[in-house]
């Protein structure tokens, strides 16, 4: 489904991503693991068109992603959810909701569907909906960043660390929502420091080192490899 090959990434003379080469198949959910500042970001930024890489392809099905715009990108179902939320504080939740489902605007039925799904997964977010989205504790406000992401219908969702600053109670329901999402059909790229909990719902996970893939493998070779371990997960 989406398939990078030999993918650089420069931020002037920067090389942020050195001959990126990933996959993830119909369905799957994959992790990117990888320390402060070594590339999961870009590699999100690469495929949902806000940065152009300096070499290699992306592929989304048939699609060649590199030089199209964001907007289309989206439009053809991959729908990124950006590390920090990103939400517009004043305004309602259910205008920051809305606000994902931008290329489908002329489409209100649909519109209307998608919001009844998401305060389904999210009932809270159903009670809040009139309430300024700044209002939330920062677990609803991540819930309200997956859902607007969620109107915009993804078919591959691209979640940039969405357990960031959240307490653990919080962590284990974000990562449960993930896991349902995905069971549901959607394919899922995750961005995660929180390896552990990560690996624990991934099918396969890439580490990223410096701008390239260090390592892969499924969820058993990762959880169990000791360099993971020592590096990502502790004792
Ligand atoms: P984090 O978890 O901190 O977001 P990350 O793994 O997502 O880390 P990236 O954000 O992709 O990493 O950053 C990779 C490298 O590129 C870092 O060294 C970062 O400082 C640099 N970088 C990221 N964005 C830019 C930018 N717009 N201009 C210049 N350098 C950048």
């Amino acid at each position: 489904m989406l398939q990078f090959d030999g993918v650089d990434l420069h931020y002037g003379s920067f090389r942020a991503l050195s001959g990126v080469t990933l996959h993830a198949a119909p369905g799957e959910l994959v992790v990117l693991l990888g320390a402060n500042g070594a590339g999961k970001t870009s590699i999100f930024m690469a495929a949902s068109g806000i940065h152009k890489p300096s070499a290699g392809s992306i592929r989304f099905g048939e699609r060649e992603l590199v030089g199209q715009r964001p907007a289309q990108i989206v439009a053809s179902g991959l729908v990124h959810c950006p590390e920090g939320r990103k939400l517009f504080p004043m305004m309602s939740v259910k205008k920051n909701l809305t606000l994902g489902a931008y290329v489908h605007r002329r489409d209100a039925a649909g519109i209307q569907r998608s919001l009844d799904e998401v305060f389904a997964l999210f009932p809270v977010l159903a009670q809040k909906q009139d309430h300024p989205a700044g209002s939330l504790s920062g677990g609803q406000q991540q819930m309200v960043a997956i859902g607007r992401a969620l109107l915009g219908r993804p078919r591959l969702l691209l979640l940039d660390e969405p357990s960031l600053g959240l307490a653990p109670l919080i962590v284990k329901q974000v990562f449960e929502v993930i896991q349902r999402i995905n069971k549901a059909g959607t394919t899922v790229l995750l961005a995660e420091q929180n390896a552990y909990s990560a690996l624990a719902i991934a099918d396969r996970a890439y580490v990223i080192e410096r701008g390239r893939i260090a390592l892969e493998g499924d969820r058993d070779s990762l959880l169990h490899n000791e360099a993971v371990r020592a590096a990502y997960i502790g004792a």
